[in-house]
């Protein structure tokens, strides 16, 4: 787990980080998101000890990484927005490259995260002949050639087609299957969508949400179903109403809060013996992009 506590960076004259705790659950893949300017490459830039923070710490699995910023390093990978590569390299030299500068020689562990990114068929290819989506395989590739445990990616998505994109968020959720726990700033929301089960929103240096779980809008909303139904009007009608409370309604669909002692089956169960007509019955998801617009307009 990552813990950050009472974190602060100032640019000299600017405080980019205003004290700023929050924990990064192991093993979750954590959307950080904001408006231009908010903070979240400072963020990155402390959470892979390449800046100190003026005030606060961050504890990497209980390590203050100030105090050993290498063993940071070996924890983490880091993919910078707007990071270089060796042009004239092919994509296994300029990964054994990364891999020597790390100590490591394991032609194995070279082959493997070459495959891990789906490059395997190009390894012989010179990087100045790569597409963006390839360069920015090559990119994760040398981020991870020393297997850490976290992955911080600063903007990874920035430039790419929408087939890169997608081919990138599958290539994430499977570094996370195989145990990497990754942190991902992005302004495409839609596409962390696909991937985060962890949000964090930074806004003039602050956390103005942060949860667990998917994101805020499942947090708020635990008990909240959606329901469908020709003739939906009727939920209004029943006098049962300790069951469930309507919170809206739109042509033949509503939002329902279930009581906590009842299930969605008691629910159904009742609707059915009412004649509700109920064609889809599901609980009520949100998305980062819902939860985002709606605190970044409150905060
Ligand atoms: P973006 O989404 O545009 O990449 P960001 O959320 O990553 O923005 P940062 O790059 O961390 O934001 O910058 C946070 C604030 O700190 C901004 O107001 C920025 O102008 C300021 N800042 C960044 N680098 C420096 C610097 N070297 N000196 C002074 N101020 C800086």
């Amino acid at each position: 787990m990552i813990s950050i506590q009472n974190l602060s960076f100032d640019y000299a004259n600017f405080l980019a980080l205003q004290d700023i705790t929050v924990d990064i659950p192991q093993g979750s893949i954590t959307a950080l998101v904001g408006p231009n300017g908010a903070g979240k490459t400072t963020l990155m830039r402390c959470l892979t000890a390449l800046t100190l923070p003026t005030h606060g710490k961050i504890l990497m699995d209980e390590i203050d990484i100030a105090v050993e910023p290498h063993a940071c390093h070996r924890m983490t990978g880091f993919l910078a927005d707007n990071f270089g590569l060796y042009e004239q390299l092919t994509i296994e030299q300029s990964i054994s490259y990364f891999a020597a500068a790390h100590g490591l020689k394991n032609d194995e562990r070279i082959e493997q995260v070459i495959a891990q990114v789906h490059l395997t068929n190009k390894t012989h290819e010179l990087i100045k002949n790569l597409s963006r989506g390839m360069r920015q395989r090559v990119g994760i590739a040398q981020a991870i050639i020393h297997q850490p445990k976290y992955l911080i990616l600063d903007e990874p998505a920035s430039g790419l087609d929408p087939e890169a994109r997608i081919e990138l968020a599958g290539l994430f959720k499977k570094l996370n299957q195989e145990g990497i726990t990754l942190i991902v700033s992005s302004h495409i929301l839609a596409e962390l969508d696909q991937y985060a089960n962890n949000l964090l929103i930074l806004k003039n240096g602050k956390i103005v949400e942060s949860g667990f779980d998917m994101n805020v809008e499942n947090k708020k909303s635990v008990n909240h179903f959606v329901i469908h139904a020709a003739n939906i009007s009727l939920l209004y009608s029943f006098a049962n109403n300790e069951m469930y409370e309507v919170l809206n309604t739109e042509n033949d669909k509503a939002t329902i809060a279930i009581n906590e002692k009842y299930t969605l089956q008691d629910c159904m169960q009742y609707f059915m013996g009412k004649g509700l007509q109920v064609s889809e019955f599901y609980k009520e998801t949100g998305n980062i992009q819902d939860a985002y617009l709606k605190t970044i307009k409150n905060a």
